[in-house]
């Protein structure tokens, strides 16, 4: 690949509503990127090493539970292999009973009580329609690369997991939200970035959020 050609992201919804026609006209408004999208239950045959080879970067906008053991490996195979992978809001509660997905994202949104070096957890938490400001962690990094400080009305997440890992992006002060709201990692040959921002027109209409997840799709694709 190189810096020129488009971007070609294959976008995994299913599982959980949302907002279609402004969720799909951020990624129309994207310059140098083409998108499919691909909805559960037909993704997981899509997420092979050889049924991605067309694609650079998956997108996780799903928010799912059932898969086969077969489905895991081939998941697992392809991000070993490298493939960059930006997950976004509700996909931090999928595969509730994959531990490797956890670790694949760098945390987990918990429908369940939850343990954390042993101390037991309540469920996680979201509250709809907050607005509240958003932190930059790295005005350098090439996800957050040239944004400032940023507003957004948008749904929280409280008391969900982050792995010690993970490199923090964003950050917020709002108390229904845990403090670090995106992340950066690397899995296998594979380089992930999850925003918990995105639940629906107010967040996809937003700039920051826009640039946040367009920087986002460049750096996992390696541009
Ligand atoms: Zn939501």
């Amino acid at each position: 690949m190189d810096g020129r050609s488009p971007v070609r992201v294959l976008i995994v919804t299913g599982g959980h509503d949302f907002e279609r026609e402004p969720f799909f006209e951020m990624f129309r408004s994207f310059e140098g990127i083409t998108f499919v999208e691909v909805q559960h239950p037909d993704a997981h045959a899509r997420l092979t090493p050889e049924a991605a080879r067309g694609y650079d970067v998956i997108v996780l906008y799903d928010m799912w539970q059932p898969i086969s053991e077969e489905s895991k490996a081939a998941f697992v195979k392809l991000l070993r292999s490298g493939k960059g992978l930006v997950a976004l809001h509700h996909s931090l509660a999928s595969y509730q009973l994959w531990d490797e997905y956890r670790n694949i994202i760098g945390g987990r949104w918990y429908t369940e009580k939850w343990r954390q070096n042993g101390v037991e957890r309540p469920p996680s938490t979201f509250q709809h329609d907050v607005q509240f400001k958003v932190h930059i962690v790295d005005k350098k990094h090439p996800v957050t690369r040239g944004m400032q400080d940023f507003n957004i009305r948008d749904e929280t997440y409280g008391n969900f997991e982050v792995l010690p890992k993970v490199k923090p992006l964003l950050t917020t002060d709002e108390p229904t939200s845990n403090r670090v709201i995106a992340w950066t990692h690397t899995y296998g040959r594979s380089r992930v970035v999850y925003i918990q921002l995105g639940h629906d027109h107010y967040a996809y209409e937003n700039p920051n959020y826009r640039r946040l997840v367009l920087q986002a799709i460049r750096w996992v694709a390696g541009r």
